[in-house]
């Protein structure tokens, strides 16, 4: 018997529904779901975070790889979760806010203690939470500064996760719901 933790309690939540922390659920199809998060780095009139979890324990995302099925409804959920948050930037003009004038999805994952369920971040890759990041070469070309002591650092703005407004939060869930079914 597996132990029921926060997120298989979500898990059991319909689309539409909340989780008590405010998260709405938007995606729920062949062993994963997905959450809209209620608060957002950057501007939390234009960002946003969609969380994919595994219904079930699967604490390393390597363990996808045991059944095949599992593999597949992975892909399928990551692929139309990316889909829906490009199409939701796309209707708000995203891609005019970098240089190439295209619009980035971002994803990032980790695994957590071993009792939950690993969650993968798919969200616009844009204005504060669209900043390169280590594994990107724009970073490596990032302007270097040095402290007193002559470490080297680069500059980045600070992000802070700000709370989603009840009307943007409603548009999106909806939005997300219909996109995503
Ligand atoms: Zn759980």
């Amino acid at each position: 018997m597996k132990k029921l933790c926060d997120l298989c309690s979500e898990s059991k939540l319909g689309l539409g529904e909340k989780t008590p922390y405010g998260a709405v659920i938007v995606y729920k199809k062949n062993g994963w779901f997905a959450t809209l998060s209620p608060k957002t780095g950057g501007n939390p009139e234009k960002d946003f975070t969609v969380q994919l979890m595994p219904v079930n324990h699967l604490n390393h995302i390597s363990e996808i790889s045991k059944s095949l099925n599992l593999a597949k409804s992975y892909g399928i959920a990551f692929s139309k979760i990316s889909k829906a948050v490009t199409e939701i930037m796309s209707l708000e003009s995203r891609g005019y806010e970098n240089d190439e004038g295209v619009i980035r999805v971002g994803t990032y994952g980790k695994s957590k203690h071993p009792e939950e369920h690993f969650h993968i971040k798919i969200f616009p890759w844009a204005g504060k939470i669209g900043q390169p990041y280590t594994v990107d070469s724009t970073f490596e070309h990032s302007v270097r500064y040095a402290d007193k002591d002559g470490k080297s650092f680069i500059k980045m703005e600070p992000v802070e996760k700000i709370i989603i407004k009840p009307e943007r939060m409603h548009y999106l869930s909806s939005k997300l719901i219909s996109l995503l079914k």
